[in-house]
């Protein structure tokens, strides 16, 4: 309806008294901001938490004998590590036992010294700490222990296994499996429907991500907390675990073709598509990222 026609009803209306009546839509609000943070208990569960801040996730989990936290995430906002306490404080006065980093990019374990200062002992694959430790990071606690392949974890009556199942995202990652939950504690190596960003592909290994992938696939897990929170908040499944592997051995064959025929870098990122993936989140602003990561590997030897 043209909008002068509108309003000359809606006009008529409030002259005639029928305030009541509603006959020009009043637009859209904007959604509302998701608020700074958020804790949220996983379904199905008695003691498994998600604490989100902006937009970074860590799992925490409450035991009678204390409590296992997650990669600080608290990257240039120092704060979110002090609320992350706040948020435990709340649910128990039990003390936090351990720190585990998902991998040690900064955007994830930056932060954790007030868990260090509260008595956490902090925890990460070998190559996190060695990482850590040459690159000296503002605001970043070296780990107090490694893990070299996998080790467990018992606290109050909980399992927890941190495994390294390979190179990823990073050279750096563990994989969190709570056996009894099958709940997987796993960052940025699986991306939920989305197409990998450019950040994402950076510190890569391209083929043995794929092998990662696999192995993760071989643990017996339902569900996956991300490190970033999945679409709508929503966590992840096998199903996007295997179509982000389908998506990565489609995109290295393609992509080893291309340069086998001499077309990395260019006109490979520019001629190079995967269409069979371009209903994935982020497909047209990352693809070309991926295409030139992995054009660097088969082209390169990069
Ligand atoms: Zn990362």
């Amino acid at each position: 309806m043209h909008n002068r026609i509108l309003i000359t009803l809606f006009m008529a209306a409030a002259a005639t008294g029928l305030s009541g009546i509603s006959l020009a839509q009043t637009p859209t609000p904007a959604p509302a901001a998701p608020p700074l943070f958020a804790t949220t208990k996983v379904e199905g569960t008695e003691n498994v938490y998600v604490f989100r801040y902006q937009n970074h996730q860590a799992m925490f989990v409450v035991t009678p004998a204390g409590v296992i936290a997650t990669d600080p995430i608290s990257y240039g906002r120092p704060q979110a590590a002090k609320t992350y306490l706040e948020e435990i404080a709340k649910i128990t006065k039990a003390p936090v036992k351990y720190l585990i980093y998902s991998h040690h990019h900064y955007d994830h374990i930056a932060g954790g010294k007030p868990f260090k200062d509260a008595g956490a002992i902090v925890i990460a694959h070998r190559r996190a700490k060695e990482r850590l430790a040459a690159l000296k990071g503002l605001d970043v606690v070296i780990p107090d222990q490694v893990v070299d392949g996998k080790r467990t974890i018992k606290l109050g009556g909980t399992t927890l296994e941190l495994i390294d199942t390979g190179r990823n995202h990073s050279d750096s990652s563990l994989v969190m499996l709570l056996p009894k939950e099958k709940i997987i504690f796993a960052v940025d190596f699986n991306a939920l429907g989305a197409v990998p960003s450019r950040l994402a592909v950076n510190d890569s290994y391209p083929t043995e991500w794929e092998a990662s992938l696999k192995r993760t696939l071989a643990l017996k897990w339902d569900r996956q907390i991300p490190g970033h929170p999945g679409p709508g908040g929503r966590l992840g499944t096998r199903e996007d675990m295997e179509k982000q592997l389908a998506f990565m051995t489609d995109l290295s064959t393609d992509v080893k073709k291309a340069s086998d025929a001499g077309k990395c870098f260019d006109p490979a990122v520019k001629d190079v598509r995967l269409p069979q993936y371009a209903t994935l989140q982020g497909y047209e602003q990352n693809i070309e990222w991926n295409i030139h990561r992995w054009c660097g590997y088969w082209g390169r030897g990069i």
